[in-house]
């Protein structure tokens, strides 16, 4: 079962389908501080450092890596913010949310154009979109949409910021790949030869996408199915909220999807004690659910907790490659 379909078939829940593995195998400690923003760091005219958020990432018993308080935090308090590595709408709102952050933009009669919800966004974005918009796209558009794919917009935008310079080709290597099948693979050749040809139409020249092999798109690939989030906005008008809440059920409610670093640390628990969410746009907030003490661990619920045992089980293990042990798993419930 693919990640994809599982992401599908969760709905109210689904943003905190978390997709992400327990077991980061790297992590540099020494730039921790990297990995997350805040409300107030964002502000360039606020020169107060904000404080660090109350955690830290460590060595769990049995998960590999995972986030553990370093004070006692209040129940509903929010930890930290974290800002996208890399985020893409999804195919059907490419025209109706913005195109750097993901925050939703009022319909305009250019129904096609690409939307930038501000000045910042446009300036942030500048360079990879002018990269993006040298190719013609429709070919891989139309590969993911016939594919039901959506993380191979993730890995096209990535290349395109590598190829403008603004991240590194190994930016995801960080991060937990997902063991893939060798079909899984050779699946993925037709969406490496498409974007690879779409550099080359566009006469990029050679040195520019060098980065971009077979096996980088697959190791990325690997990466993203298990670290991105369905990026699902709470924070929409009133009016947004009735009708999807009149919507059928395969309506899609995500704006898009995106990968972080920090959150990606976070484990997974069926009976979390924190969740990540989004108001407005593709800015992660991680919020603890209940009072944690200090040096508690800090878990997330990567699927819809909402299941019985058996369903979580088999999603978890088929999905992200673990067999659940924690608490409420443990005891049948
Ligand atoms: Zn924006
Ligand atoms: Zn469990």
């Amino acid at each position: 079962m693919s990640v994809l379909a599982l992401g599908r078939r969760t709905s109210r829940w689904a943003s905190r389908f978390k997709i992400l593995h327990s077991q980061a195998t790297l992590f540099r400690t020494s730039s921790s501080n990297c990995f997350f923003t805040s409300s107030t760091a964002n502000k360039n005219e606020d020169p107060v450092r904000p404080a660090p958020p109350p955690i830290r990432v460590s060595l769990t018993e049995s998960a590999g890596r995972g986030v553990f308080a370093t004070r006692r935090i209040g129940s509903g308090d929010l930890v930290h913010t974290a800002r996208p590595l890399v985020a893409h709408p999804s195919l059907s709102t490419t025209h109706s949310v913005c195109y750097f952050c993901l925050r939703k933009q009022k319909a305009t009669s250019q129904t096609q154009a690409i939307q930038f919800c501000s000045e910042e966004c446009e300036e942030q974005s500048m360079v990879f979109y002018n990269v993006e918009r040298r190719a013609n796209w429709s070919d891989y558009d139309n590969y993911c949409r016939t594919h039901g794919l959506k993380y191979p917009l993730l890995v096209k935008r990535l290349a395109c910021m590598v190829i403008s310079g603004v991240a590194a080709a190994d930016s995801f290597d960080i991060l937990q790949p997902a063991s893939l099948s060798p079909v899984m693979v050779s699946e993925m050749e037709e969406g490496f030869s498409l974007l690879r040809n779409a550099f080359t139409n566009a006469n990029i020249c050679d040195e520019q996408v060098a980065f971009l092999t077979n096996k980088w798109y697959t190791s990325v690939l690997a990466r993203i199915r298990i670290n991105a989030f369905r990026v699902e906005l709470v924070g929409g008008l009133y009016e947004d909220l009735l009708s999807s809440a009149a919507a059928s059920v395969e309506a899609e409610a995500a704006v898009g999807n995106a990968v972080y670093m920090l959150p990606s640390f976070y484990n997974h628990d069926c009976d979390p004690n924190a969740h990540i969410l989004w108001i407005e746009n593709a800015d992660a907030r991680l919020k603890v659910l209940r009072d944690v003490e200090a040096g508690e661990e800090l878990r997330i619920c990567y699927i819809d907790a909402s299941m019985d045992r058996d369903a979580r089980q088999t999603l978890l293990s088929q999905g992200f490659g673990f067999h659940c042990n924690c608490f409420r798993c443990s005891s049948g419930d």
